[in-house]
């Protein structure tokens, strides 16, 4: 019979973590056991179409936990750890940064020392295939100037935020457990993502919900800073293929090949929105407000995926227009947080 491999998801309550956990359920042959804090930032509701299958399992920790981690891998008999708890909004990483540390290099670390410690346990085909893939983000690489230049995998580090020191904090602890102590892991370096569960702070659910309730749409400086935009069902697809097939001590850039400018963005939500959701004497590109920039705010992301679609043969399959409108559509529908005014958060 066909092996069924069990991978612990961090963070898997989250918005790119929860689309990890539906994509690894639906595959067939992985059990999930995931490990998550519930903050603020998770959205236990994106879970609810794996919750009832016999190969989920939810436990509510910290990733610095070091018994309950460890537990947790001896007891399940885990092959893989896909690590993507953290604190994740550059705006509250500058509002508050200790949380940043706390979770995203002091928790990373004791997860990788909890993973060493059951990986020198593990005997034979089971020690060769164990990986500890780190899920992280383009930020690391600090922004680009307005031309055509794109991060892959050779780009230096070079983080602007407390956000993309901790994670660059984190990358470097893992690249250091796999040359020092021999662990088995893979990377990958995201851009930025959206779709449907997204937490209302970003960028893209911020902007529908406040457009769709007619209120003002806050955009940082200019709107100038350009992202590229990841659909997360995309993302979630990637990451499976890097845990699974991805060099030993490797990194991976992902992105969607989809650059747009956050004025862009903004304006083609609100004419969306003006399309399938008209306020009689509305036009919703009018709400657009400017705000001050965001501190230290990075120019430009762009990723070059040429190696994963190369090697790992991964497409971006869906265009940002479709994803753009099934998200829209999704808010539409389940509208977690219209008239959010805590923060005036930007991606
Ligand atoms: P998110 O904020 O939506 O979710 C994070 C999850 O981690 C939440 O469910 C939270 O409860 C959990 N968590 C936080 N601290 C924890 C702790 N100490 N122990 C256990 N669980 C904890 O984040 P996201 O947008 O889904 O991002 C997931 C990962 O992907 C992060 O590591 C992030 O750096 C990375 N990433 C995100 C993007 C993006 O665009 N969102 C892009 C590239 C990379």
């Amino acid at each position: 019979a066909p092996s069924v491999r069990t991978v612990l998801v961090t963070g898997g309550a989250g918005f790119i973590g929860s689309a990890v956990c539906r994509h690894l359920i639906g595959a067939g042959d992985t059990r999930v056991i995931n490990l998550d804090k519930l903050t603020y930032a998770a959205s236990p509701e994106a879970l609810a179409a794996v919750q009832e299958s016999p190969r989920y399992r939810f436990v509510a920790g910290d990733i610095a936990d070091r018994a309950l981690v460890s537990r947790i891998l001896a007891e399940e008999r885990v092959d893989a750890i896909m690590h993507l708890a953290a604190e994740s909004h550059v705006d509250r990483s500058i509002d508050g940064p200790a949380v940043f540390v706390e979770t995203n290099i002091t928790g990373t670390f004791h997860l990788l020392e909890a993973a060493l410690d059951h990986w020198r346990t593990l005997t034979g085909r089971a020690k060769t295939t164990f990986r500890f893939h780190h899920v992280s983000t383009d930020e690391v690489f600090g922004d680009l100037p307005f031309d055509d230049s794109r991060f892959d995998e050779a780009t230096p580090y070079n983080p602007s935020s407390p956000y993309s020191a901790s994670k660059a904090a984190s990358d470097h602890l893992v690249r250091a457990w796999h040359h020092t102590f021999g662990l088995p892991v893979v990377l990958s370096n995201c851009s930025n993502n959206y779709g449907p569960h997204q937490h209302a702070e970003k960028l893209i659910p911020l902007t529908i919900t406040r457009a769709a309730a007619g209120e003002t749409v806050p955009v940082y400086g200019t709107g100038a800073n350009v992202r590229d935009w990841l659909y997360v069902e995309d993302h979630a697809r990637a990451l499976d293929l890097v845990v699974r097939r991805g060099a030993i001590g490797e990194c991976y850039v992902v992105g969607g090949r989809a650059e747009h400018s956050n004025l862009a963005v903004v304006t083609m939500i609100c004419d969306l929105l003006d399309d399938v959701r008209p306020k009689p004497g509305l036009r919703r590109r009018d709400l657009i407000r400017f705000v001050t920039d965001r501190p230290g705010h990075d120019r430009r992301y762009a990723i070059d995926p040429s190696r994963i679609e190369r090697e790992l043969g991964w497409r971006a399959d869906t265009k940002f227009a479709d994803g753009l409108a099934a998200t829209i559509e999704w808010y539409l529908a389940h509208q977690p947080s219209i008239g959010l005014t805590e923060r005036r958060g930007v991606a």
